[in-house]
């Protein structure tokens, strides 16, 4: 097991890597711990689960609203959680968002902690304190920045995880290593037989060093003033594309990342050549490289995009392979 540690302006983090969910009781020093996760995790794993009252929700995004909130709420209320409670977030992106919404509300904020269970999740959603929910059509527009106390990783959880979920994992790692990191970029390049078997050894070494990358960049900037806006890259473009579509988070990121790089192109930032580099990577492990969506539609959904400042849009562009900068640009150049 390797622990990382992450010092946030309101308390730090512990990340236990490669470490099992069976463990997870010797974490525990509250009285009282609730799980949240969801009906089909729960299905799949609450048999190794500690002793703790469980709340389970409905699977998926839909979910990520404040009805859901409410109704944790109420299980709070009915199981007599208070300040020194503390609460587990057990599953994908979806439930760490909300879990850690309704910890870091309730009482105005009690501990807890994440056990990702998809890639996504463990990559990305789990790291960085950002908790929240989707309200009226804007995604994430409800939310703290809060620090988990810790975040349990196991491998395990992958032998359920279906293709789809892997693949959309891999969107935010090749976000990641292309807005930060040349050497984890040509991991994924040299490795892309191997990588996304998820028994192998590669997958441990991707996941530790793509939360390095994000512990990197929160640690510089925690309430996403500056170089945090990075890890938005292909963001802008891919929640417009998720939500006037049926594509998956990562399918969506993915032809974000690709409309980016073209911009980046003509704009004479990066070498056509880098594009290519980064459109076949994203073919290889299996996500969309090329754009099917109507510009209209996809300007007017940026448009809705909480990262804008009146008419100018925040984008991340790529300088270089590993190497994110961002700049503003006024939404009518779309
Ligand atoms: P994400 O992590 O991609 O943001 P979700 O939290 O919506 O997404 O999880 C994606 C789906 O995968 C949900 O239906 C969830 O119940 C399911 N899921 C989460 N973890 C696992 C797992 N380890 N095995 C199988 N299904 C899982
Ligand atoms: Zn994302």
């Amino acid at each position: 097991m390797k622990t990382k540690k992450f010092e946030g302006k309101n308390g730090s983090s512990l990340i236990y890597l490669d470490e099992s969910v069976s463990n997870l009781d010797s974490y525990l020093t509250a009285d009282k711990n609730i799980i949240i996760t969801d009906r089909n995790v729960g299905k799949l794993y609450s048999s190794s689960f500690p002793d703790a009252e469980i709340i389970e929700i409905e699977p998926g995004e839909k979910s990520k609203n404040l009805r859901t909130v409410e109704h944790i709420y109420e299980r709070f209320l009915d199981c007599e959680i208070d300040r020194h409670s503390f609460v587990i977030g057990i599953g994908g992106g979806v439930v760490c968002d909300i879990a850690g919404f309704a910890a870091s509300t309730y009482m105005r904020g009690m501990g807890f902690a994440f056990v990702p269970t998809t890639l996504l999740a463990q990559v990305d959603a789990s790291i960085g304190g950002k908790n929240g929910v989707n309200f009226k059509g804007y995604k994430n527009i409800i939310g703290t920045i809060d620090q988990p106390d810790f975040v349990l990783m196991d491998h395990k959880f992958f032998e359920t995880l279906p293709m789809k979920e892997v693949q959309n994992g891999f969107a935010e790692v090749i976000k990641s290593a292309a807005i930060y990191s040349k050497d984890l970029f040509r991991f994924l390049e040299d490795n892309q037989e191997t990588v996304p078997d998820l028994e192998s050894k590669a997958i441990k070494r991707i996941i530790g060093e793509t939360v390095d990358i994000k512990l990197q960049i929160v640690s510089k900037d925690e309430f996403e003033e500056g170089e945090r806006r990075k890890l938005n890259f292909g963001h802008t473009f891919g929640h417009a594309i998720e939500k006037n579509s049926s594509y998956t988070h990562g399918e969506a990121v993915s032809m974000g990342m690709v409309m980016a790089v073209d911009i980046s192109v003509s704009r004479g930032l990066l070498p056509p050549a880098d594009a290519e580099r980064l459109k076949r990577v994203i073919k290889n492990y299996g996500l969309p490289h090329k754009i099917d969506m109507d510009t209209e539609q996809l300007r007017d959904a940026i448009r809705k995009d909480k990262k804008r400042t009146g008419d100018m849009v925040k984008f991340v562009f790529l300088k270089d392979i590993g190497d994110g900068v961002i700049m503003d640009i006024p939404l009518s150049e779309f």
